[in-house]
């Protein structure tokens, strides 16, 4: 088994919220700087940075996934992570006609910036992005399956956009199999209240909006070998919990 260092949450300059130094170039520079093997750049509701991201990421010998942190229609935030740019294309595009065409005030909530390789600004998404989408929590298994992605309920244990706040318990028919807590010391804690979760696989990520924040190499995934299919077959192993 592989041990590879991770974090599968960060926001670019493209989330609205995301500093405006988050460029595809700044987020891959820093995280070879903090020996990350893995990581990935989950923006609200769009992937649309992320093949500049993969193709540096390439290049400086990291694994990023294609990824989004979607916000559903109950407002639950949650990552989803693909192992191939195409099928995260493909739910971007399905995301963006379930998101509200409200258009993005810059001022009030930040620029939403497409880079290329250079950090040139190529593109603005027009509409603001951390809106809720039309997209029920209850249908990501289904709809995960059609794109070949994975899904992960973000920040499990928050007080806002998280499925324990936001839907106040887990369904005993939930179909997710890895699940992030921004808090990892607090999983005994929430297994008690939520059994549900000691089947789960349990990640922490930085969910950073600026680049000092980007996790240092303190976090592991144990994967069969050093390639995306593999990373994401390692988050959704099933927990032995006889
Ligand atoms: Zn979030
Ligand atoms: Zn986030």
């Amino acid at each position: 088994m592989l041990k590879l260092s991770y974090d599968l949450h960060i926001h670019s300059c493209l989330s609205p919220c995301g500093d405006e130094d988050m460029t595809p170039a700044n987020i891959v520079g820093m995280s070879s700087l903090k020996n990350l093997d893995v990581i990935a750049v989950t923006d609200h509701n769009s992937c649309k940075n992320c093949a500049v991201v993969l193709k540096l990421a390439e290049q400086a010998g990291i694994i990023a996934l294609p990824g989004m942190e979607l916000c559903t229609m109950e407002e639950v935030h949650v990552l989803c992570l693909f192992a191939e740019l195409e099928d995260a294309m493909r739910f971007d595009a399905f995301v963006s006609e379930q998101l509200m065409k409200i258009p993005n005030n810059e001022k009030a909530f930040g620029k939403q910036e497409i880079c290329d390789e250079e950090d040139h600004i190529i593109g603005t998404e027009p509409y603001l992005l951390i809106n809720a989408t039309n997209i029920s929590f209850d249908n990501l298994g289904k709809l995960m399956k059609e794109f070949k992605g994975i899904h992960i309920p973000a920040h499990m244990d928050k007080n806002s956009n998280s499925v324990l706040s936001n839907l106040g318990f887990i369904s005993p028919d939930a179909d997710f199999l890895v699940a992030e807590l921004a808090d990892i010391t607090r999983l005994e804690e929430l297994s008690k209240r939520n059994p549900y979760l000691k089947q789960c696989n349990i990640i922490t990520d930085s969910d950073a909006h600026e680049l000092g924040n980007i996790n240092e190499a303190i976090n592991y995934l144990y994967c069969e070998s050093r390639n995306k299919e593999a990373i994401l077959k390692a988050l959704v192993r099933r927990v032995d919990i006889s």
